[in-house]
C-alpha cells in the first residue's frame, strides 16, 4: 500500500522550499496536488503546485463529495481530493495541509504519517516571511498570529522536524521516509 506523509507547519517556516527538494530527491515520492480558490502566484503552475479553481467550482467539488477534507486557510479554501490521493499510483504521497487538514486526514487515514515543520525560533518565522517579501505587513502579522495558534498543535503530529538549514531538513525528511518504508 502506498504511504501517505502529511506535512504541516506555520506559514513561512519553509514547507514549499523543502518539500520541493524532498520530492526531487526521493524516488517513488510524489506530491499530492490540492485544490484552492486562492489566486495563482507568479511562478506557480496550475496542476502541479495546486489546481486553481473558482469559488463556484470549489463548491461543486464539495457538493460532489470530491474532497477527503477541505478547510479555509488565510481566507481561501483549500482541499485534498480523493483523486489527488490516488495520483501517486504505486508510489508514496506527500501532502501539505494546515492543522485542520491534518486532523481530518488522521481521522480518515489513520495510517498516515504526520510531520510538523518547526522554525528554529519564532523570530525566524517573522524574518522568513519578511524576507520572502510576498505578503504585506498586516498580512505578515496575520500569519504570525495564526502561527502562534498552530504551533502548540505540533504535539499531535507523529514527528516534529526543525527547519534550521534547508539541506539538513531535507536530509532528515528523506531519512524519515526511508525509515517508514522499512
Ligand atoms: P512556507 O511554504 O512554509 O510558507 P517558504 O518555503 O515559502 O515557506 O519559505 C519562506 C521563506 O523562507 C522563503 O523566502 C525561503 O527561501 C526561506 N527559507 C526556507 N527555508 C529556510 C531555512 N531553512 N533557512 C532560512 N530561510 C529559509
Ligand atoms: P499557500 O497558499 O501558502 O500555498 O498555503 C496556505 C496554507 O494552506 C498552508 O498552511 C498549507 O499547508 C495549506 N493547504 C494547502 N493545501 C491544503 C489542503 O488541501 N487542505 C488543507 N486543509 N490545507 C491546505
Amino acid at each position: 500500500m502506498p504511504r501517505l506523509f502529511v506535512v504541516s507547519g506555520p506559514s513561512g517556516v519553509g514547507k514549499s522550499t523543502i518539500l520541493r527538494k524532498l520530492v526531487a530527491r526521493v524516488p517513488g515520492l510524489a506530491f499530492a496536488v490540492s485544490h484552492t480558490t486562492r489566486p495563482q502566484r507568479a511562478g506557480e503552475r496550475n496542476g502541479s503546485d495546486y489546481h486553481f479553481v473558482s469559488e463556484d467550482r470549489f463548491q461543486e467539488l464539495i457538493d460532489e463529495g470530491a474532497f477527503v477534507e477541505w478547510a479555509v486557510v488565510h481566507n481561501h479554501r483549500y482541499g485534498t481530493s480523493r483523486e489527488a490521493l490516488r495520483a501517486g499510483g504505486e508510489g508514496d504521497l506527500l501532502i501539505e495541509v494546515d492543522v485542520q487538514g491534518a486532523d481530518a486526514l488522521r481521522r480518515e487515514i489513520p495510517e498516515a504519517v504526520t510531520v510538523f515543520i518547526m522554525p528554529p525560533a519564532f523570530a525566524d518565522l517573522e524574518a522568513r516571511l519578511a524576507g520572502r517579501g510576498r505578503e504585506s505587513g498586516p498580512e505578515v502579522e496575520r500569519r504570525l498570529r495564526t502561527a502562534r495558534a498552530e504551533m502548540p498543535r505540533a504535539t499531535s503530529y507523529d514527528h516534529r522536524i526543525t527547519n534550521d538549514r534547508v539541506e539538513d531538513t531535507v536530509e532528515r525528511l528523506a531519512a524519515l521516509v526511508k525509515q517508514v518504508r522499512g
